[in-house]
């Protein structure tokens, strides 16, 4: 079964819900049994890890439903659903290590993901070390490095990285391989057939795909299934039903969202590039862009995001050119129906590797408007750019 059939039909069990073709929002706390042979039975179960409903945290069939679509979709065991992709990546981490271990981190891994690392993981004892995207980490990994956290294209600044080497080096040395694989979604980057054990996705993003829900999920291999189930279900997360249905409805349209996507950013990319005003397109997918040789090796495609290097302009310049924009809203997060545009200021977010712009980066998410409409407004933010030299 291809992909494309597999986002209409994972997941779904029409005739166990009257018929209805998607799985009906669940609101549930308290589950109700006949019997305490019947309640027992059911709790046995679910510590063996069956999908049965004892209690809402431990989950509602439209939670089981969209888990198993996404697990299907990522090639995984299972997935673990989260209220935010970020709790999913904090919970993934957490799963992995105990005080005294270390973790390496790509440097361009997501700003939040810094934070928790040298916030919290840090606190509980347990220590960083980020490591250059584009080089190997073989020296790096300590006896107690438990794991390796991968973003790969890093969501500013979309280096690259060879997974399948670094998962080799991890693996030898005992560590887990933890991916953000939010930018590739599990349609065009499958992480667990190149050596990942968890893929997580902020949800958020492509899968929600309409900017009104926050989700995150983490897929696990059958190895470290239980590993992160127990942690996560310890720390008592779970994720709205309501959130999960926005959620399982935006995925059985990702196929076709996310090529509409790919098409018109290597439209608007193509046309940046050959602007005076740009110095370079960071976007993997472009012939020529930095990591395109291995994002061509391993990933099945590209999503909406890139980054533009202005030539070197002041900050004034650049807010015009954004100010000016009427079609790219200027906000965080991406992945939904429409475009944004957002400085990229990360600099003081990168410690293991060189800073290697010269101008300031600008952060595109390219939605599904007409590109020519797209284009126009990005020719009136450049006169503007132009006039605030
Ligand atoms: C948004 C984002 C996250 C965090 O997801 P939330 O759902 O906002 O918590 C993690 N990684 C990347 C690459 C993101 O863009």
């Amino acid at each position: 079964m291809k992909d494309d059939t597999r986002l209409v039909t994972a997941g779904r069990d029409p005739f166990a819900h009257y018929g209805a073709v998607n799985v009906p929002v669940y609101r549930a706390s308290t589950i109700l049994h006949e019997t305490v042979a019947e309640m027992d039975a059911a709790n046995a179960a679910r510590s063996r890890g069956e999908q049965v409903t004892v209690y809402g945290r431990s989950g509602t069939p439209t939670i089981f439903s969209f888990a198993n679509a996404i697990a299907e979709i990522e090639g995984g065991y299972r997935t673990y659903c989260f209220p935010s992709g970020m709790a999913a990546i904090a919970a993934a981490i957490t799963a992995c290590v105990k005080t005294g271990d270390h973790i390496l981190v790509a440097d361009c891994a997501y700003g939040p993901t810094r934070l928790f690392c040298d916030g919290a993981l840090k606190r509980f004892g347990i220590e960083t070390t980020y490591f250059d995207p584009a080089g190997r980490i073989d020296a790096l990994l300590r006896p107690n490095t438990r794991a390796v956290f991968l973003e790969a294209p890093g969501s500013h600044t979309f280096e690259i990285q060879d997974v399948p080497a670094i998962a080799e080096a991890a693996h030898r040395a005992g560590a887990k391989v933890l991916m953000d694989n939010t930018w590739a979604t599990p349609l065009f980057f499958k992480a667990l057939a190149h050596g990942v054990d968890i893929s997580i996705q902020s949800a958020t993003k492509y899968i929600v795909g309409h900017a009104d829900a926050m989700l995150g999920t983490a897929t696990a291999t059958k190895e470290v299934w239980s590993q992160l189930h127990d942690s996560a279900y310890q720390f008592g997360q779970c994720a709205s039903p309501d959130d999960i249905y926005l959620a399982q409805r935006g995925l059985r349209t990702l196929g076709a969202r996310l090529k509409q996507h790919q098409a018109s950013a290597l439209i608007v990319a193509d046309w940046l590039r050959g602007r005076p005003e740009i110095a370079q397109v960071l976007y993997p997918a472009l012939p020529g862009a930095p990591g395109h040789d291995i994002w061509k090796r391993d990933f099945l495609g590209a999503s909406g995001l890139f980054a533009v290097e202005f030539a070197p302009s002041t900050d004034t310049a650049v807010n015009a050119f954004l100010d000016q924009l009427e079609l790219f809203g200027l906000g965080a997060s991406w992945g939904g129906f429409e475009s944004l545009a957002l400085p990229g200021k990360v600099k003081h977010a990168r410690t293991a590797s060189p800073w290697t712009f010269k101008g300031p980066l600008v952060r595109f998410h390219i939605g599904l408007e007409a590109v020519d409409d797209l284009i126009s407004d990005l020719k009136e933010g450049f006169t503007a750019f132009n006039a605030a030299k």
